[in-house]
């Protein structure tokens, strides 16, 4: 099965941040990837923007290489890297300063979509928004791309959509959870709402429960300053996992379209319950003594000896409506656990009754989507043991990892960013964060830290290359549940 590639119109595109660390690992190799796959027009125009001192050659140069370090496939075209880098120029420009600015408004084209992407600390956000505007490059076909984290509490994130208010519509703004843009997340919406199946089901009167987890096994690595001042509630829970939760627990919204989908997004974040302080477990990540690499813990690796910082959160909540009345929501993430493993499951209840008697066991039915590594969806069923002996029942996943039902064309792995920054040229706001939502998600998140805060808690040590704290285990157990495995 061949993917079909649409391409897009004519586009400049500034890279505020071109020379960092997220343009050279996402952004720019993203971008050469939808110019081979014939996505981008021969006239699209990329512009790196930063304060370094360098002219269009050592740009080209500089990405050049980045393109070469950070693709997914290791043979690139070097013909095709040329001409893509053709595309490319730079120019030296200050966010809070006037450098650089009047080349940068000359430079682009009227008539042409205009995309600003904000990969700089969230700091210079209001900065490059006025100064777009000073520059007369807010036009209705301009619109900007913001990066996470949007804010670290509700105020700062409320100052931050006054900041770039002042300046765009809403219309115009692309707040990035490049988990919206996981082909496995949009996958979740498919099965939902393009089969009859699932959703007749999809409420407290079938569903036991929900797990999300998010399992990395990188530690800090070099964020640490940025992390300790963050932690996992911040850096993941509140967007990362939040938006798996709405696209979970949303209402079918009328269209696909995307305020009626964000409009149903906010609706969950709305209805989430406080959160009980004995149903959340913070960890912090020791180091492990049987490791050859003798990694740093976590307190080592942030420079910081007494952090009271998580690295691993797990938490129980309910959505107060009457979809999920009394169904949990088990929320999970963390760093250096023992795989990285990304996987939401949604836990059915137990037959009625069993007609197989108390030694068939407890079989259930289990939906897990994986988000990373192989994307796909399993839905666990119950069937007879073949062979001779007797009705034993096991458990069988129907698979629907998609490299084996769409073959290597079809099941593509376009990654994130290439489809966030490609649905930001086509002017489509769906899988990107309304400003309202991330307020409503901080408004959830606030108390909960606070709590921490007022209380002097303090993290649980748990062992690298574990499973988290024991504590997060027993969260569950004491509702006769498990964690599913983290496996890779
Ligand atoms: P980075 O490696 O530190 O790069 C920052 C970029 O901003 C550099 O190009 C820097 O170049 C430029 N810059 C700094 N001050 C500037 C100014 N006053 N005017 C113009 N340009 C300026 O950071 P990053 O990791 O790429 O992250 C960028 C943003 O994305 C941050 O908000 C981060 O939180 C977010 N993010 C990053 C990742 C990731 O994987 N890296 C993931 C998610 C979100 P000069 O110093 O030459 O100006």
């Amino acid at each position: 099965m061949v993917s079909r590639v649409i391409p897009v119109d004519p586009f400049d595109l500034v890279i505020f941040g071109g020379t960092g660390d997220l343009a050279r690992r996402k952004i720019l190799p993203g971008l050469f990837r939808r110019y081979c796959a014939g996505q981008m027009p021969k006239d699209a125009r990329v512009v790196g923007a930063a304060r370094a001192e360098m002219d269009d050659a050592d740009y080209r140069s500089m990405v050049g290489e980045a393109i070469v370090e950070f693709s997914v496939r290791s043979d690139v075209d070097q013909g095709k890297l040329t001409a893509f880098l053709e595309n490319l120029s730079y120019v030296a420009i200050d966010a809070r300063g006037e450098n650089g600015w009047s080349e940068l408004a000359q430079h682009m084209r009227r008539k042409v979509v205009r995309a600003f992407y904000f990969s700089v600390a969230p700091g210079l956000f209001g900065d490059l928004a006025e100064r777009l505007n000073n520059h007369g490059l807010t036009d209705d076909d301009s619109r900007i791309v913001v990066e996470k984290p949007f804010g670290r509490d509700l105020s700062s994130a409320r100052q931050l959509n006054q900041d770039l208010a002042a300046f765009f519509d809403e219309g115009q703004i692309y707040r990035i959870d490049h988990y919206l843009g996981k082909e496995t997340v949009q996958n979740l919406m498919a099965v939902r709402f393009g089969n009859m199946l699932f959703e007749p089901l999809w409420n407290s009167q079938f569903v036991d429960h929900i797990q999300i987890t998010v399992a990395e096994t990188v530690g800090v690595g070099g964020r640490g300053e940025y992390y300790d001042k963050s932690g996992a509630m911040r850096d993941m829970v509140q967007n990362h996992l939040m938006q798996l939760l709405c696209l979970i627990a949303m209402e079918p919204p009328a269209r696909f379209d995307p305020d009626a989908v964000r409009d149903e997004k906010l609706k969950v974040i709305r209805a989430l319950e406080p959160v009980e302080p004995h149903h959340i477990v913070r960890g912090q990540y020791d180091a492990d003594p049987t490791d050859p690499e003798n990694l740093p813990n976590y307190r080592t690796a942030v420079e910081n000896p007494t952090s009271k910082t998580e690295s691993f959160i797990a938490l129980k909540t309910h959505i107060a409506n009457w979809r999920w009345a009394g169904t949990p929501f088990y929320l999970r993430t963390g760093k250096r656990l023992v795989a990285r493993s990304s996987e939401i499951s949604i836990v059915f209840k137990d037959t009625p009754h069993s007609i197989f008697g108390e030694e068939a066991g407890r079989h259930r039915n289990v939906l897990s989507i994986r988000l990373q590594p192989n994307e796909g969806i399993k839905l666990g069923v119950t069937i007879k043991e073949p062979g001779p002996g007797g009705m034993r029942l096991i458990d069988v996943p129907l698979d629907m990892t998609f490299a084996d039902a769409l073959g290597p064309d079809g099941a593509e792995n376009v990654d994130a960013y290439e489809r966030l920054i490609m649905d930001v040229i086509r002017g489509n706001q769906t899988l990107f964060m309304r400003g309202d939502e991330v307020e409503a998600a901080w408004a959830w998140t606030d108390p909960i830290i606070e709590g921490w805060t007022n209380r002097g808690d303090v993290p649980k040590p748990y062992d690298s290359h574990s499973a988290g704290p024991d504590a997060a285990a027993q969260l569950m157990r004491r509702d006769d549940r498990d964690w599913r495995e983290v496996t890779p």
